[in-house]
């Protein structure tokens, strides 16, 4: 039976702030948008976000976007493209406004402007006097931005597909994207998307760690589906681990505790980021804390029985700023840990968070492939947002309350570029039978039932071993273990068993398609790691401690069918300022 079909102008494969914001743009220009998502659109992880998104409104304290670049670009440790760097932080401040208008209930002073909070690695005048940057809806901003998007979406009629499992891209003979070959997750049954242009904005992949702070749906879905097209990926050996996770559990406990001035003690009691960072302290970047949270335990001075954690200390703040500031995290530590943070220090551990790297874009949000001889071509019809891009505004490590900010500044770029493409590609290209049959070859290889081990035994192996090998710190031999153990794990995939009593069969396919798509992104993650013999941002080797930009002042781009990696240079040059050189990166 043929594989129904439906036509649309933009398709977009993902329902976060990243694919929302787009598809907010297109629907309101009367395009007929389709937005897939494999949950429900308010469940997507932007909907987790916490602390807030940056912009340099001035509310608090003087504030310039010029200083928020310096910011970004330090913070990036010099890998971070500053023509997009720049673009982010000038149009902050007009994203945010917006967001206003379209009804985002943010905090706000007693003067009745937007409440702005500090962040880590947020300074004033280029590296001064800590700034206030970052606005917030409480401790709960990313659940305000997405239910404001999802509703003005329904109202400007964009069209939804719920509970649809996005399968691989539609390519056509020329290289062409023709839309995504989708997979009704209720009833089982594929269809095709056939659409002018598509945008993947499938956010991150923390699953393929055992501690972290995403949602189980964060598996890289889209990136591996660039992959599998053939699209490199870009900076995958930066993956931030940040510094305040439940101890043992994972779960977030937002910068903003910090911000608000929260501070980490190790098991002598002292406030030992002063060693680390005598300046910025406790906001110092993500990293930094990090790595000095990790060495303090490694000293022996961690706390708990096992000295296995440090303390994350707020309630000197007194009760009314912690529960009106922090409600969010009042609930996380009274729900999986027993205590109120006003009364009682939190126990908390480096987690895994946020990908840097990603698929490879321009500031328009256009995909890009790197070409071997001659400039870089763009992907016609392809376009990429949010977590699962990387543009690169983060570089090495991102700041906090930039991501929120990156997923909506090119979120909206993406919709304003489909917008110029579709008037000028105004019809559909012929889509043939051929051109769904990779996706439909990968759909069949996932429905036979075979006779190996269960899909969460080979995922608890893979979350471990991500963990083990490719963690805060790393080195050549055990990240060379690592891969050997990656090798192993997908033959044991090859052979994994579908069906067992617990389990309805159509959700046991969809979690192997994610273990698979885990599976290519955790390699590429390692197979960057492996390669970079330096240190920068979040990318931390023990058997090559310094930051090396002779050498290594370099985007990484893996790709899989020729599992290489290749190595472009960074875009250095601003739109309409001068470049911020690199320098030593101290806080
Ligand atoms: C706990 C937590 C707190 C955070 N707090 C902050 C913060 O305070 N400030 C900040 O700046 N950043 C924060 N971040 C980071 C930031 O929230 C994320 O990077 C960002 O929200 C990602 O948005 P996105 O639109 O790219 O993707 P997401 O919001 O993750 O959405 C991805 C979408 O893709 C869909 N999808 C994925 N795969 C498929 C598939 N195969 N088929 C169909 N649909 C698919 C999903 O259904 C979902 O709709 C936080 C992250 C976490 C985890």
């Amino acid at each position: 039976m043929p594989i129904p079909r439906r036509h649309f102008d933009a398709l977009i494969i993902g329902a976060g702030g990243a694919g929302l914001n787009a598809a907010l743009r297109l629907a309101s220009a009367e395009l007929r948008v389709a937005v897939v998502s494999k949950v429900f659109p308010t469940r997507s992880h932007t909907v987790a976000a916490q602390g807030g998104v940056n912009a340099a409104l001035a509310n608090v304290l003087p504030d310039h976007w010029h200083w928020h670049m310096f910011d970004t670009v330090k913070g990036s440790d010099y890998l971070g493209d500053q023509d997009a760097i720049e673009t982010m932080c000038r149009e902050a401040i007009p994203t945010v406004y917006e967001l206003e208008h379209a009804g985002v209930p943010f905090s706000r002073l007693e003067n009745g402007k937007i409440y702005q909070r500090a962040f880590g690695g947020q300074s004033q005048q280029f590296g001064g006097e800590q700034a206030a940057r970052t606005c917030a809806a409480a401790d709960r901003t990313g659940h305000a931005i997405l239910h404001t998007l999802y509703q003005q979406n329904i109202r400007a009629r964009t069209h939804f597909f719920d509970e649809y499992f996005a399968i691989d891209l539609i390519r056509d003979s020329e290289g062409v994207v023709l839309g995504a070959l989708v997979l009704g997750i209720e009833d089982g049954e594929p269809l095709v998307i056939a659409a002018k242009t598509t945008l993947l904005a499938t956010g991150g992949y923390g699953q393929v760690f055992r501690t972290n702070t995403n949602a189980f749906i964060n598996t890289g879905d889209g990136m591996a589906m660039a992959l599998r097209a053939g699209i490199p990926l870009q900076d995958m050996e930066f993956y931030q681990f940040h510094p305040t996770g439940v101890a043992g559990k994972g779960m977030l406990i937002t910068e903003a505790a910090r911000g608000e001035g929260g501070y980490l003690v190790n098991a002598d009691g002292e406030r030992f980021m002063e060693r680390y960072a005598p300046s910025a302290r406790d906001l110092a970047s993500r990293d930094v804390v990090a790595r000095a949270i990790v060495s303090e335990i490694r000293a022996g001075r961690g706390c708990g029985a096992q000295k296995d954690y440090v303390l994350l200390k707020v309630d000197h703040l007194g009760a009314e700023v912690v529960h009106q500031r922090l409600p969010g995290i009042c609930d996380i530590c009274r729900v999986f840990l027993g205590i109120d943070p006003a009364q009682a220090p939190i126990p908390v551990f480096p987690t895994a968070h946020y990908a840097m790297g990603g698929i490879p874009t321009d500031p328009q949000a256009r995909v890009i492939m790197p070409a071997r001889h001659g400039p870089e071509e763009v992907v016609p019809g392809l376009y990429a947002a949010g977590e699962c891009a990387c543009v690169s505004v983060h570089g090495a490590n991102r700041l906090g309350g930039n991501s929120l900010l990156d997923i909506l500044v090119f979120g909206r770029a993406a919709g304003q570029d489909i917008l110029r493409y579709v008037s000028e590609n105004p019809h559909h290209r012929p889509l043939t039978d051929e051109d769904i049959e990779p996706g439909l070859a990968r759909l069949q290889r996932w429905a036979r039932r075979g006779d190996g081990e269960r899909v969460s035994v080979i995922k608890a192996e893979l979350r471990k071993l991500m963990e083990d090998h490719c963690g805060v710190f790393r080195d050549q031999e055990t990240m060379s273990h690592g891969v050997a153990k990656l090798t192993a794990l997908r033959e044991r995939l090859d052979i994994v068993r579908l069906q067992d009593h617990s389990q309805v069969f159509n959700t046991a396919r969809i979690e192997a398609l994610e273990l698979d798509n885990l599976l290519d992104v955790g390699t590429a993650t390692l197979m960057a790691a492996l390669a970079r013999e330096e240190s920068r941002g979040a990318h931390s080797r023990v058997d090559f401690p310094e930051r090396d930009d002779t050498h290594w002042l370099k985007h990484s781009l893996y790709s899989l069918s020729e599992d290489r990696i290749d190595y472009k240079p960074v875009r250095t040059k601003p739109i309409s300022v001068d470049s911020f050189p690199p320098k030593p990166r101290v806080y």
